[in-house]
C-alpha cells in the first residue's frame, strides 16, 4: 500500500517507521523543512511510564512500559536506562510520600543512596523515590536518527502539505495543527530551557517535586540540562513567559545552586496536543486516519499508538 504521512514529529515518524516495517510505500510530508520541529522538539525525551502514573490514567503506564525497548530497537544506543530520581526539598517531604502513594516501580533513597546514584546531589535531599525501570533520550537526536533511517530505508520526505489524493491511506500526524479540525483535541502549552554548565553533573533525569512547580532536569551531552516544563491550558507556542522563566530557573537553584552559574542557553515553548481524558488516539476521520493527542507523552506513547495505527489500516480497508 501507498501511504502519506502528514507530520514529522514523533507521532509521524513512528507511524512512518512502522508502515515501512510492514511493508508500505511511505511519503511523508510537513510544512517546516526539518523533523521535529513543532513539540516534539521541544521534549524532555523522558520514558517515564511510571512517574508519569502519578497523574495520568493507567493506560499511560501500561502502554508507555514498552516504550524504551521500542526506541532501542529502532535506534541502537540511543536510549539511556538509567531510571529517574525524585526528589522534594526537606518542607515538602510530604510530596514524596503522596507520589509515591500514587505510583508504582520504585524504590525509596536515604542520603546515601541518593549520593551514590547522583554524587552531586550529595546531602542536599534526605530522601528520595528511585524508579529504576526508567529510561529517556535526546529527542532531537533521535527525531533526526529517526528521519535518516527512514530516508535510508526509501522513504521520501517533502515540504508542503498535501490532501493525500494520490495515497491508498493517508495518516493525519499533525498535532496541535488538528485542533479545531479533530474534535475535541486542545493546547496544553510548555515552556521548557536548556542551561548549560560544567559545574555539576546528573546521569539521568531528576524531578523535583513542589506543590504549585514540579520541574525536571534531563541532562543532555555537553553540559546542557533541559528544564521543563510548564502545564497551561493554552493552543499558545512562541516565547516563554517572564513568570515561568523565573519559576523554572528558581525550582532549578533549589535542586542545585551551581544551576545559579550556568548560562541560558535556549528556552521556547510548545503547545502539546491534548483530549480530555489526556489519552492520545487513533481515529478515523474522513479518509485519514488521524493519530494525536499525545499531550505529555508523545515519546512515551508514540510507538504503541503508531502500531495501533497501522494494525486499523490493515484491518479495515481503506
Ligand atoms: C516542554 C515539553 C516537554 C515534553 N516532554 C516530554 C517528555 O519528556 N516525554 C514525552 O513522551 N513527551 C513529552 N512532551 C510531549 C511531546 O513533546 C508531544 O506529545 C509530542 O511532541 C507531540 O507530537 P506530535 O508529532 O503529535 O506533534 P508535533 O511534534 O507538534 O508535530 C507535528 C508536525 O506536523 C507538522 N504539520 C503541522 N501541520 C501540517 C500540515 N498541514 N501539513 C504537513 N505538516 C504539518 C508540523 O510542522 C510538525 O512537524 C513534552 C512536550 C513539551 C511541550
Amino acid at each position: 500500500m501507498r501511504a502519506l504521512v502528514r507530520g514529522a514529529g514523533v507521532a509521524g515518524l513512528t507511524v512512518a517507521f512502522e508502515l515501512r516495517r510492514h511493508g508500505h510505500a511511505v511519503e511523508i510530508v510537513d510544512r517546516t523543512a526539518r523533523a521535529g520541529a513543532g513539540a516534539s522538539g521541544l521534549a524532555g525525551g523522558m520514558l517515564a511510564p511510571f512517574c508519569e502514573g502519578e497523574s495520568a490514567p493507567e493506560a499511560v503506564t501500561r502502554l508507555g512500559r514498552a516504550a524504551a525497548e521500542w526506541w532501542e530497537a529502532a535506534l541502537p544506543g540511543q536510549v539511556n536506562r538509567d531510571g529517574t530520581l525524585v526528589v522534594a526539598p526537606p518542607r515538602d517531604t510530604g510530596e514524596l510520600t503522596r507520589f509515591a502513594a500514587r505510583t508504582a516501580g520504585h524504590e525509596w533513597l536515604d542520603e546515601e543512596g541518593i549520593a551514590a546514584l547522583e554524587p552531586a546531589l550529595a546531602g542536599r535531599f534526605r530522601k528520595a523515590l528511585f524508579f529504576r525501570e526508567e529510561a529517556h533520550l535526546d529527542p532531537r537526536k533521535a527525531l533526526v536518527a529517526l528521519h535518516a533511517q527512514l530516508v535510508k530505508d526509501g522513504v521520501h520526505f517533502r515540504l508542503g502539505t498535501s490532501s493525500g489524493k494520490d495515497f491508498d491511506a493517508m495518516f493525519d500526524c499533525t498535532g496541535p495543527a488538528a485542533i479545531g479540525t479533530v474534535r475535541g483535541l486542545r493546547g496544553v502549552r510548555g515552556e521548557m530551557l536548556y542551561l548549560q554548565t560544567s559545574e555539576i553533573g546528573l546521569s539521568r533525569p531528576v524531578r523535583l517535586l513542589h506543590p504549585r512547580h514540579p520541574i525536571y532536569v534531563v541532562p543532555r551531552a555537553d553540559h546542557r540540562f533541559m528544564v521543563g516544563a510548564t502545564m497551561i491550558e493554552a493552543n499558545e507556542g512562541g516565547a516563554i513567559s517572564a513568570r515561568s522563566l523565573m519559576e523554572l530557573l528558581n525550582a532549578a537553584y533549589a535542586l542545585h545552586p551551581s544551576f545559579g552559574e550556568a548560562r541560558v542557553i535556549e528556552t521556547g515553548a510548545g503547545v502539546r496536543p491534548a483530549f480530555d481524558d489526556n489519552l492520545p488516539r487513533v481515529v478515523r476521520i474522513g479518509d485519514a486516519i488521524h493519530v494525536n493527542g499525545f499531550y505529555r507523552h508523545g515519546f512515551l506513547l508514540a510507538p504503541a499508538m503508531a502500531q495501533e495505527a497501522v494494525s486499523l489500516l490493515e484491518r479495515v480497508p481503506a
